[in-house]
């Protein structure tokens, strides 16, 4: 019989990992919208989440304020931030130049993305980046330069994962393909794309794993309290929004009752994504705090605090059970 393994004797070691917390943010677009966005970041930093991701116009149109929101969240918070960063609208130099800055100022994830093409039709110039596999391979060459400055260490480098299929793809496998593809140019972690039927991440991590991808997935849900949103969010990511939810959303008197029905059935998805086995929920706030919070609190997800103190949830209103 061979000796226990180090994993095995040591029975802190095969623990259940805590489920990682995350949140996406998006650079505000006035000074009212930035104001209402450090609420929300307030808000969401007593929650002790293991980053935040900021987003990134695949114009490159909103750089600055990326940069500058990065910026903040490093030097006023306890937060870490993910730096989305996409292909479409930028160079290759452009992008090397943007991923040394981000570097520079203490980002130590990036979310590499192609981005959506321009809706006028206007092709990628030659000699852009093509695929998000092609910026994590820029990103991995940019980090070597770096590797004093990370003391020989990496960054993570998430992608985008689908739950049901890309747009522009011809099929879910071929989903999974350019999933493996990206693992193997160096992507650590993905998060998927917002999706509305219990079993679809499930049905996703099946395909995934069994294609050969080893790299946590993790699930990206959004608290969908208003039909306008829905049908926007439809439109701009592809995503067919479920009938049910979309009538009942409908059918509500109330914002508070289609509060409720929104948190209601993100925690029914997020509930089904950590029975099948997910690592971390990513919720998709819409630079919103308070669905986001109800959300957390009905989940009551295994984490350890980083903070002494839990936020004061009674200074929120609270949502009848
Ligand atoms: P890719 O992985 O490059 O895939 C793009 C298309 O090309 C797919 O149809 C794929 O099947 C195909 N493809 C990829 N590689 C190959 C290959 N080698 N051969 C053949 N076909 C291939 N957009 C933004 O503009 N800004 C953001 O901040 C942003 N954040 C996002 C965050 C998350 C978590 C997600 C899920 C999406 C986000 N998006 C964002 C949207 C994303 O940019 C779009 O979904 C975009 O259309 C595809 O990006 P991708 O990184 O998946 O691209």
């Amino acid at each position: 019989m061979s000796p226990p393994s180090l994993i095995e004797a040591h029975p802190n070691l095969s623990d259940t990992a805590p489920v990682a917390l995350s949140y996406e943010l998006f650079p505000p677009r006035s000074p009212a919208a930035a104001e209402t966005l450090w609420t929300t970041i307030r808000e969401l930093e007593t929650t002790a989440p293991d980053y935040v991701s900021v987003t990134y116009g695949a114009s490159g149109s909103n750089r600055d304020t990326a940069v500058e929101l990065i910026n903040r969240l490093l030097l006023e918070t306890t937060l870490r931030p993910l730096a989305h960063l996409t292909c479409v609208g930028n160079t290759p130099q452009e992008l090397a130049g943007i991923i040394g800055e981000l570097l520079d100022i203490g980002v130590r994830g990036i979310l590499a993305l192609r981005g959506d093409l321009p809706k006028d039709g206007v092709r990628p110039s030659d000699g852009a980046l093509r695929y998000a596999q092609d910026l994590i391979e820029l990103i991995r060459r940019v980090e070597q330069r770096r590797s004093a400055l990370l003391c020989a260490g990496k960054i993570a480098v998430g992608v985008a994962a689908y739950p049901s299929r890309h747009p522009e793809s011809p099929s879910e496998e071929h989903d999974v393909e350019v999933l493996l593809a990206k693992q193997r140019s160096g992507a650590d972690f993905a998060i998927t794309q917002v999706f509305f039927e219990t079993e679809q991440y499930a049905n996703l991590l099946t395909r995934a794993r069994r294609a050969g991808v080893t790299i946590p997935i993790i699930p990206g849900v959004m608290p969908l309290t208003s039909l306008r949103r829905l049908t926007r969010l439809g439109e701009l990511a592809g995503v067919e929004p479920a009938p049910a939810l979309m009538e009942r959303l409908a059918a509500a008197d109330s914002d508070l009752e289609r509060l409720h029905i929104g948190v209601d059935a993100t925690v029914d998805l997020a509930n089904a994504a950590l029975d099948a086995g997910a690592p971390g929920i990513h919720l998709y706030t819409f630079n919103e705090h308070q669905s986001a919070l109800e959300v957390l609190d009905k989940l009551a997800l295994p984490r350890h605090s980083r903070l002494g103190t839990r936020r004061d949830s009674a200074a929120r209103p609270q949502l009848a059970s």
